[in-house]
């Protein structure tokens, strides 16, 4: 007999190839998972991420005759099976809460995004999962620009989805030191305006404190001006449903690890606060 908590997002839980389950700390439920970089490949490299044995590059080829079978299994496990007991599910968090396309890398990499997220849809469709639930893509939002990318998010946007953007920082110099990653501003904007008028999209982002950057990152007044202004900008041309603020909460598999750690939940709710002065709603999870 397994147990799952909200510490557990093991992607072998249920030894699927595509999906894994994990009680969510966030939505208080089930969260399906689906990942599609089964490679562990991210065209990113943040210092946080999680994934073990990280490299760069795209999803590999998808079999979606396979995920689309192992979906269809798994929630049949779910909606009529034992899933909840074997693994000694809490009651209160017996409920699909949510199914994520997120996994051990960059989904929007994987060169049939708008098939993919076909495929799922018209699974899910046929399991008839209780309301409310909803799909949620969980994305950097580098390779919005891409137009299979955009098809995906229409369908998911058909389908009430929603798009959690990650947003680290707004300078380039942060977006190098968090996100390895040298995404301009401008693309940085772009795509979340084009994810914005797509489909409902929160801005995810995570603080947290880096040894011997301290005058780099988020906590610092520059970047949090800079990250505000991005905001200010965005909101003038598109709504966006708010901002999930949130620190480290597990370890870090990359080399950056042991420089890294979660900032104290005040840190977090002094900036909430600053972000809500601009009408927007925050919500901070530590
Ligand atoms: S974008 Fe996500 S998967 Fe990619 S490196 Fe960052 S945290 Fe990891």
């Amino acid at each position: 007999m397994s147990q799952l908590t909200v510490k557990d997002h093991n992607r072998d839980a249920i030894g699927f190839k595509y999906i894994y389950p994990v009680i969510s700390r966030r939505s208080g439920g089930l969260s399906i998972g689906i990942n599609v970089n089964t490679n562990n490949a991210c065209n990113w490299a943040c210092v946080y991420c999680q994934v073990p044995d990280l490299s760069i590059g795209s999803a590999p080829e998808l079999d979606l005759e396979l995920l689309a079978k192992e979906l269809a299994e798994f929630l049949q496990d779910v909606l009529q099976g034992d899933f909840y007991d074997r693994f000694e599910i809490e009651q209160d968090k017996r409920v699909i809460k949510d199914i994520a396309l997120s996994g051990n890398g960059e989904p929007t990499s994987v060169n049939n995004f708008y098939l993919a997220t076909k495929t799922i849809i018209d699974v899910v469709e046929q399991a008839n999962i209780p309301a409310p639930f909803q799909y949620v893509l969980i994305t950097n939002g580098s390779l919005i620009h891409k137009p299979d990318v955009q098809k995906g998010l229409q369908l998911f946007n058909q389908h009430k989805g929603h798009v959690w953007f990650k947003v680290d920082s707004a300078t380039g110099a942060g977006r190098r030191l968090i996100n390895h990653t040298a995404i301009s501003t401008e693309q940085q904007q772009n795509n979340l305006i084009l994810s914005a008028e797509l489909c409902k999209t929160w801005v995810q982002t995570c603080v947290l404190s880096y040894a011997g950057h301290e005058k780099e990152g988020l906590l610092t007044k520059v970047e949090q001006a800079a990250y505000l202004a991005l905001l200010k900008y965005i909101i003038q041309k598109v709504n966006i449903q708010g901002v999930m603020l949130y620190s480290v909460a597990r370890p870090s598999l990359q080399a950056q690890a042991n420089y890294i750690s979660s900032v104290k939940e005040e840190q977090l709710e002094e900036f909430a606060k600053n972000i809500r002065l601009l009408g927007l709603t925050v919500k901070v999870t530590v």
